[in-house]
């Protein structure tokens, strides 16, 4: 399995759009690393894990070529996850060369915003899926497991992924605060053969270094604990490589201070084009 963090980013990337905070104005002179677009990751060249307003950024940056794209997996419909104009771009007067049709999968809310759009899922080249918290599923040769996330308002289905390829595994979570208790509960005890053991962690540790008790994001603090609480239920692989992702300015350092404080931990800050094969 082939992983690209595109971008790992918070809502309003890093710098911060409109801050120029000790913590923004050190990431703009350091550059590089400590830059980031929003969120997503991108499977093989061929299944994208969110869809925000940095692809068209990322893929000019990364020279990728988005036509092998097959599935589109999103966690939820905030903005820097869902940027709904991407999907519009593969309609035809956009974009005129051939595109398998891309099987999207999101919660009800997610979906629902697809299937509102004027042109129709046709003119899009691509179907919608509703998934659900617990739901599994096979597409184009990937088991996807859907977790419920503890993340926005009420009306929001929140969603986090396992993705495995009979060979190697991941667990992407975010955004999410802590895992609600009915997620550590499937984890725990799944139905029979569908237990997972993860390759990789990429995890949500938007609030970074701040000391509080993060709610729908976490902090440092909280992903050690959830670390801790993934390798004493045995759901780790020996070497597992366990990953920070999804940071904001607002309580992350730039790259170089980030990897020092997490390496204690041994924790890993993910960054825009890091490319891993499991
Ligand atoms: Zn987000
Ligand atoms: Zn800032
Ligand atoms: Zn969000």
């Amino acid at each position: 399995m082939k992983l690209a963090f595109l971008g790992t980013g918070a809502a309003e990337g890093i710098p911060g759009l409109w801050c120029t905070c000790a913590r923004c104005q050190a990431a703009r002179q350091e550059g590089s690393r400590s830059i980031r677009l929003r969120c997503m990751l991108l499977i093989d060249d061929r299944l994208l894990i969110d869809c925000g307003p940095d692809l068209v950024a990322a893929s000019i940056r990364d020279n990728l070529d988005l036509s092998s794209v097959r599935t589109l997996l999103i966690t939820h419909e905030h903005s820097d996850h869902l940027y709904l104009p991407n999907l519009e771009y593969r309609q035809t007067d956009f974009c005129p060369t051939p595109l398998p049709t891309l099987e999207v999968y999101g919660s009800a809310g997610a979906v629902g915003q697809i299937r509102a759009m004027p042109r129709g899922e046709e003119a899009m080249r691509l179907r919608t899926h509703v998934v659900s918290a617990f739901q599994t599923w096979e597409v184009d040769g990937y088991r996807v497991t859907a977790f419920r996330a503890r993340h926005g308002g009420p009306s929001m289905e929140p969603l986090f992924f396992a993705i495995g390829d009979g060979h190697s595994s991941i667990l992407y979570a975010h955004d999410t605060g802590p895992f609600p208790e009915e997620t550590w509960e499937y984890l725990t005890r799944p139905p029979e053969g569908q237990r997972w053991s993860f390759d990789l962690v990429s995890i949500d540790m938007t609030s970074g270094l701040l000391d509080i008790v993060g709610q729908g994001h976490m902090t440092f603090r909280q992903i050690v604990e959830h670390r801790d609480r993934l390798a004493s239920l045995g759901l780790l692989k020996p070497g597992a490589r366990f990953f920070a992702n999804h940071f904001s300015h607002n309580g992350n350092p730039t790259y170089r201070e980030l990897t020092e404080r997490l390496s204690v931990a041994g924790i890993e800050p993910a960054y825009d084009g890091l490319t891993l094969r499991l």
